[in-house]
């Protein structure tokens, strides 16, 4: 009897610290999955068309007057920051992923309470929840 007591009294203390429950972990693995699935394709296909506008440019760069190897070059360089940001995001979702899976992920660096799935939804490389953010902008502005 004492100990069903002290089981039952645990387990209502872990609720009360605020942990996150195994079904919002599963939540925020599929969306950090497919975010991270979604952009691999993004970024595999960002270079393919990085890999064109390349041979375009060796192709006719001997026809080229300025203007249009000025354009060349803007159209390349957007190519190349896209891709940079594509990489980025996805190292944070893989990221994000072994973080889930140590334990570590979604909890607050500010309060270390777990940021609620709803934020991490929008922002799944979020590291502080809304109000501990808040306060840190008004710190710094
Ligand atoms: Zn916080």
């Amino acid at each position: 009897m004492l100990v069903n007591g002290a089981v039952v009294a645990g387990k209502g203390a872990s609720t009360a610290k605020g942990l996150r429950s195994v079904e919002e972990i599963e939540q925020i693995r599929v969306i950090l999955q497919s975010r991270f699935e979604e952009l691999n394709t993004e970024y595999e296909e960002a270079v393919a068309q990085n890999t064109r506008l390349r041979l375009v440019e060796i192709g006719d760069a001997a026809g080229d007057d300025q203007a249009d190897s000025g354009s060349k070059t803007a159209e390349r360089d957007a190519a190349t920051s896209l891709l940079r940001t594509l990489l980025d995001r996805r190292t944070q979702a893989e990221h994000a992923l072994h973080r889930l899976d140590e334990g570590t992920y979604g909890n607050c660096e500010g309060c270390s309470k777990p940021i609620p799935v709803e934020r991490l939804e929008v922002f799944p490389s979020a590291t502080s929840c809304v109000n501990c953010k808040q306060v840190r902008e008004r710190r710094a502005s």
